[in-house]
């Protein structure tokens, strides 16, 4: 995403816009916070104030060119809006996001609402749990625990 979809959005180009919208597009891990998005802008040392990610964050959201998600036990995580159905994992050590998409499962899903004469609009599915490196982390800790005794 660039400059020219903030026109298709109907937003003015502004430069805490455009930043945003660009640290964004870079994202990896695609799902960032709005504190994370701030420390992008502090580290390239651009003057804009957490408040006014925030006010962007939510200007994005209702152009539909961020989505915002509410995950458990996590601060609000925001993405750009790509059209395409992923469903995600959660670290509830660390807030990292993954996102997969399981033929699968959408299939499954389906087959159940059929099941239920249910029309599905939409849903979202969210595995929670701790992440490699967290895992990692834990048994780090625990061993060290056991080496100082
Ligand atoms: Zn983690
Ligand atoms: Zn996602």
């Amino acid at each position: 995403m660039e400059s020219n979809d903030l026109r298709k959005a109907g937003l003015k180009i502004t430069l805490p816009r455009v930043k945003i919208l660009e640290i964004l597009s870079n994202a990896k891990p695609r799902h960032m916070s709005a504190e994370d998005i701030y420390k992008h802008l502090l580290e390239s040392h651009e003057d804009i104030g957490l408040a006014t990610v925030y006010r962007v964050l939510t200007q994005f959201e209702a152009a539909g060119l961020v989505v915002r998600h509410h995950f458990d036990g996590v601060t609000a995580m925001f993405e750009l809006n790509e059209g395409a159905h992923h469903d995600h994992l959660v670290c509830l050590a660390c807030g990292r996001v993954e996102e997969f998409m399981d033929a699968g499962i959408e299939e499954k899903q389906m087959a159940i609402a059929a099941k239920y004469d249910f029309e599905i609009q939409d849903h979202s599915m969210i595995l929670y749990g701790r992440c490699a490196r967290c895992r990692q982390l834990a048994k780090n800790a625990k061993e060290q625990g056991r080496v100082r005794r």
